[in-house]
């Protein structure tokens, strides 16, 4: 009998579940196109009963496409997650408030010191 694993990666023994198959005639189960104990050519995959996860450990996180990232923040603009483009923008809209405040405070102040300059003095 040849010994079942018998891959650098895996110990003497050991089998992928992916590969196991199971011989029709014996039941032995093996990794190879023959059976290693009567030969026979019929098996069936082990993966047929037993379905095989993926090799990773930890699947990856599903990842949103880029697409899907731009659409999210066209549509929900009050998130939590505010980046440069929203500091930025608050940025001018603040500079913008602040800029108007003082042309509107300077204009004032020039009306005033029009309506003294048109007041007439007593004497
Ligand atoms: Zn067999």
């Amino acid at each position: 009998m040849r010994a079942l694993g018998a891959h650098p990666l895996h110990p003497v023994g050991s089998m992928q579940l992916r590969v196991a198959r199971l011989c029709h005639d014996c039941e032995e189960v093996h990794a190879d196109q023959h059976c290693p104990v009567c030969a026979s050519e019929t098996f069936t995959f082990i993966t047929r009963w037993v379905p095989a996860p993926e090799r990773r450990s930890k699947p990856r996180p599903p990842q949103p496409p880029p697409e899907a990232d731009v659409y999210r923040r066209l549509t929900q603009p009050e998130t939590n997650d505010h980046g440069t483009a929203w500091f930025l923008k608050r940025a001018a809209v603040g500079l913008t408030a602040v800029g108007m405040a003082g042309w509107l405070w300077r204009r004032s102040s020039t009306r005033s010191d029009d309506r003294i300059d048109n007041t007439p003095e007593k004497s």
